[in-house]
């Protein structure tokens, strides 16, 4: 907690203004805008529904292909496949873990309808690749940039580089509001029908503007904002978003030093970051060495009170991915990663002793396994 989110709350209650888009939801979408450069940020329940939203402004239409990699959260192919579309696996690249950029031509069809390069640990996709490939095909790209907030690529903010990009301020990312999310959209062509859509099809963001006398049905939509309370909470995290990152960085760096002779005697190897690529060191993880157990040594750490984790069952092997989608090529390096990974903890009370603590129970539990 930053220490203001109550008193943003109670500010809130007491000016009697709960309902979603009120004063605090504007200023978490102008810090947004001007923090991001995207033309057009609003928030969101969640980045789920911030995905949700780019389908139905996509027009997803039963049968249309979606690129994505298969090492991801659910959502990320979920919201695509509410509207019909077909999930279309791609495999990562070893290094960062990424959709492997060179692979996503070999992956398009006359139904691709968009590539969702998806930040893995707010470390960027190499967007530069993916973007010249999705013009050529007429493909958009949403980004989903849920672990991505204040993280660059290129000087560039993850999330407002594709036509539509994606955050979350789930309670598990690094700026957070318990749920919401946030949808940027950086094509100016989509913004109206964005304000429609999260609005439960109706033109009252416009009404509220004073650009219409009455509100009324447009379109398909939903209810996709928040309320005030949400949005205050947020605003208080986002005017010390700079420190949160920097004291995640810091921790992130410890963890790095502390690993190195670990990655030396051939255990694990640590996180890849390139350097055209800052990152908000969201995630700290290893990649254990072939052939370790690590079930088990998961469980040893347990013992030790230490809740370290895997993630992603790669949802090409999932039940829900087998029905919904298709892989395109084979998916080497994502079963791979799914076996090896795992995330150390990593939040900004976490102190030097502990993660010297944490270092030293992962190498005890690697070497008695
Ligand atoms: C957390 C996460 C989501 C979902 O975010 P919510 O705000 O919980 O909906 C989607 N995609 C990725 C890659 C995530 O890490």
């Amino acid at each position: 907690m930053s220490g203001k989110e109550l008193y943003y709350i109670a500010d809130a209650h007491f000016h009697n203004i709960l309902a979603g888009d009120g004063p605090y939801t504007k200023r978490c979408h102008q810090w947004l805008e001007s923090h991001t450069g995207s033309a057009k940020v609003l928030l969101t329940h969640s980045c789920t529904a911030a995905l949700e939203m780019s389908s139905l402004l996509l027009n997803i239409q039963p049968g249309d292909e979606i690129i994505m990699p298969s090492y991801t959260f659910v959502s990320t192919a979920n919201a695509f496949v509410l509207r019909g579309g077909v999930p279309v696996f791609v495999d990562i690249r070893p290094d960062t873990l990424n959709i492997d950029e060179n692979l996503i031509a070999d992956a398009i069809t006359e139904r691709t309808k968009a590539i969702v390069p998806v930040h893995y640990a707010g470390v960027s996709c190499e967007m530069d690749t993916i973007l010249p490939i999705a013009k050529q095909h007429n493909i958009k790209i949403v980004e989903d940039a849920a672990q991505g907030v204040m993280s660059t690529y290129k000087g560039r903010a993850l999330g407002s580089i594709g036509d539509l990009g994606a955050y979350s301020f789930h309670e598990t990312k690094n700026v957070i509001s318990g749920e919401s999310g946030c949808i940027l959209i950086n094509d100016p062509s989509l913004s109206l029908q964005a304000e429609i859509i999260r609005e439960k099809g109706t033109n009252r963001t416009q009404f509220f503007r004073g650009h219409v006398d009455k509100y009324t049905w447009q379109d398909v939509g939903s209810s996709f904002l928040p309320g005030e309370l949400i949005s205050a909470f947020l605003w208080a995290q986002l005017e010390v978003a700079e420190q949160i990152t920097q004291q995640r960085i810091d921790i992130w760096n410890e963890y790095h030093r502390l690993l190195e002779s670990l990655e030396n005697r051939g255990l694990l190897r640590r996180p890849i970051i390139p350097d055209h690529c800052q990152h908000n060191a969201h995630m700290y993880y290893v990649l254990l060495s072939e052939n370790l157990p690590r079930d088990e040594i998961l469980q040893k750490m347990k013992s030790r009170g230490i809740g370290a984790i895997f993630h992603y069952i790669p949802l090409h092997s999932s039940p829900a991915g087998k029905k919904f989608g298709r892989t395109s090529g084979e998916l080497i390096n994502t079963d791979s990663c799914a076996e090896r990974v795992i995330r150390l903890p990593l939040w900004i009370d976490l102190n030097f002793n502990q993660q010297q603590e944490i270092v030293i129970a992962l190498e005890d539990a690697i070497l008695n396994s």
